[in-house]
């Protein structure tokens, strides 16, 4: 029998024969999560949570089965501690906005991962410039590992809020988030999870982490642009004010002031985006229907391939850990003598489309003392072939720019 060719679910890569291998920056889309988002504007397009009229109420119904879903993806013990957001980013500023600054007091330690993705980043940069926090940083080794004395070294009695992504998305590798709460919680110490590259290549259980806080983006996911998740403990967002104000996230207002919804709408201000949360939910159903396992060894042996190949190319290093295990789809490299912009055109120009640059991780780059870099991500839907056709591409790249 042969396998299933995962490409005939998208239509762009139906209909497209370039090697789309830039999956970290944004997955393609399969059939049924347009269908998804269509059959939303088709049957139930109406502003949800407002009318008490059918199609507003079938747009309210679409939008909260979207959220169990959501619930049910990564074990959220209430539908109550998601919140529906635009993207990871968002949903990180949202922590930052509204717990770290009602939370946060000068001398108050904030740690984050020296491999942080700028979006996990600078929203800390702006508690600690606006509380008088101090952001301390937990470096890696050069293959990412965050050795047990860095984390028990860095998180003290003054650390209120440990920030660190699941997976980083220049390295690839998995970092051990459950020490990290252990050890925070220990201290009193919350945790916020960045999982923009973990949640649609693992399976993810914020219960089992016990994590306060974590996030990740649709679109990385499959599902559509624009539309993100924030998990939240139900205790701690009671406890947060709003971080936008206006339109559906009040029970009343006044001249004077407003009370706020209950949860999880007292985060959604606006007019929520309704049909991408009905996409996300296809995405996380298609994602379920293939099943983590069968997509983490697919990942892991179109890693294995590319790297044991990419090994042999003179004058090519490769970002992170030696296993292919250890790199979530991931692989990031440097080619001596040229900068990834030419990497990434001459790849380009031969049909594969890698990403090129500072991967919004400048202080990672520059702590690794790369400063630039190529990369290429991997998911299940790519193909040996085409991993032959990048390396081979690849291996040219010196020759070719003379
Ligand atoms: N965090 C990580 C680790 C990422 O890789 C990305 C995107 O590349 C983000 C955060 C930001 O995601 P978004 O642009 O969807 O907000």
């Amino acid at each position: 029998m042969t396998a299933y060719d995962y490409r005939q679910d998208f239509p762009l890569l139906r209909e497209n024969k370039t090697v789309y291998i830039d999956n970290a920056a944004t997955a393609q889309r399969p059939d049924c999560v347009l269908e998804a988002e269509k059959h939303f504007y088709e049957t139930a397009n109406a502003n949800p949570l407002r009318g008490f009229y059918p199609l507003s109420l079938a747009a309210t119904e679409q939008y909260e089965e979207a959220r169990k879903t959501v619930q049910k993806f990564i074990h959220a013990k209430s539908s109550k501690e998601i919140i529906f957001t635009r993207n990871t980013t968002e949903s990180l500023n949202l922590v930052a906005y509204s717990y770290g600054l009602s939370n946060l007091r000068e001398g108050d330690e904030i740690v984050v991962s020296i491999m942080e993705h700028h979006s996990n980043l600078l929203p800390w940069q702006m508690v600690a410039r606006q509380t008088g926090a101090v952001l301390k940083f937990l470096e890696c080794t050069q293959e990412g590992t965050l050795p047990d004395e860095v984390l028990e070294a860095a998180i003290t009695e003054k650390t209120k809020l440990v920030a660190v992504a699941q997976v980083s998305n220049v390295l690839g590798c998995v970092n051990p988030v459950e020490k990290i709460v252990k050890l925070a919680h220990e201290k009193g110490a919350v945790v916020v999870v960045d999982a923009a590259q973990s949640a649609p290549h693992m399976p993810v259980d914020v219960t089992a982490l016990d994590v306060d806080f974590l996030a990740f983006s649709g679109h990385k996911l499959m599902g559509p642009m624009g539309i993100g998740v924030l998990y939240g403990k139900e205790e701690l967002l009671e406890k947060m004010p709003p971080f936008l104000t206006g339109g559906e996230m009040i029970s009343s207002v006044t001249r004077e002031g407003a009370t706020y919804a209950k949860l999880p709408h007292k985060f959604e201000a606006g007019t929520v985006n309704a049909a991408g949360a009905a996409g996300l939910a296809a995405a996380i159903r298609y994602v379920e229907k293939i099943g983590f396992d069968t997509i983490m060894a697919k990942e892991e042996a179109l890693t294995k391939r590319a790297m044991e190949r990419l090994k042999k190319v003179p004058h090519l290093h490769i970002l992170g850990d030696e296993a292919p295990e250890n790199h979530t789809g991931i692989v990031a490299f440097t080619i001596e003598g040229v900068h990834p912009h030419d990497v990434s055109e001459i790849l380009s120009s031969d049909g594969i489309d890698v990403r090129a640059g500072h991967h919004c991780a400048q202080p990672l780059l520059e702590y690794l003392g790369v400063h630039n870099a190529t990369r290429a991500s991997f998911m299940f839907y790519n193909t040996p072939e085409e991993v032959n056709a990048f390396v081979e591409s690849t291996a040219q790249i010196r020759r070719r720019m003379g």
